[in-house]
């Protein structure tokens, strides 16, 4: 397989969300709900019995990337993020430990009155695809995302071989947080480069393989 730097993967992976995302737009979300209209907007981003959205490395930098450019934030609400992620982190005890899928949170990345803060930039493919619809048929098919994602997984072997994994987005940002002195990514880093194999989407659990809500109204 071609390496990349992490530069030219993570421009890859943009390009790659980008189109996702009009993707999404242009042939689904007209028949969902206008999350302007929600009655309890931000929900499927906090609720903290159901969120599991997990990311890679690769999409974590790319996080922490647009929240240090956005000019949304000053200095000191961007290291809020990265405190409300290290919060999450320990108050629903998240850890890249067994089955990281079965983790719930309240998503830090959600700012009330604004929504999710990498929504344009580097919002991860699940809530790419997700939105609340009236008809189920309307909803995109499971494998638009699953083809994303395994986009993704390629990008990040490229990058940085099986050093990496898929991991709820809360203990990603902590992982990467400019502030961390690294020691802990430093330790999954040596475990995972001595797997023999890059941590693919273990897509025969679909019980524990869960996604933002899909709500019917
Ligand atoms: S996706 Fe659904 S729950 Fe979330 S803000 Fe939009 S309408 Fe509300
Ligand atoms: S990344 Fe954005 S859209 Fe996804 S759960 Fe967090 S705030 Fe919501």
């Amino acid at each position: 397989m071609k390496r990349l730097t992490e530069a030219a993967a993570l421009a890859r992976l943009r390009r790659g969300k980008a189109a996702f995302q009009t993707h999404i737009k242009l042939n689904f979300e007209h028949a969902a709900r206008a999350c302007a209209a929600c009655p309890t907007p931000g929900v499927c981003c906090t609720d903290a019995h159901f969120v599991n959205v997990h990311v890679t490395r690769l999409e974590a930098v790319a996080v922490r990337e647009t929240i240090e450019r956005t000019p949304r934030l000053d200095a000191a609400a961007r290291r809020t993020v990265f405190t409300r992620a290290r919060l999450a982190v320990a108050r629903y005890k998240l850890s890249a430990a067994g089955d990281t899928f079965a983790q719930t949170y309240s998503c830090p990345l959600f700012a009330p009155g604004v929504g999710c803060l990498v929504h344009a930039r580097a919002k991860p493919a699940p809530c790419v695809a997700h939105a609340c619809y009236e008809d189920w048929r309307d909803v995109p098919p499971a494998a638009l995302q699953w083809r994303e994602e395994s986009r993704i997984e390629r990008l990040n072997e490229q990058a940085y071989g099986a050093a990496w994994a898929w991991l709820p987005l809360p203990l990603w940002l902590t992982l990467l947080d400019p502030s961390s002195d690294g020691t802990e990514l430093a330790r999954l880093t040596r475990l995972w480069s001595s797997r023999r194999h890059a941590p693919a989407h273990d897509r025969a659990r679909p019980a524990t393989r869960r996604s933002l809500p899909v709500v019917a109204f």
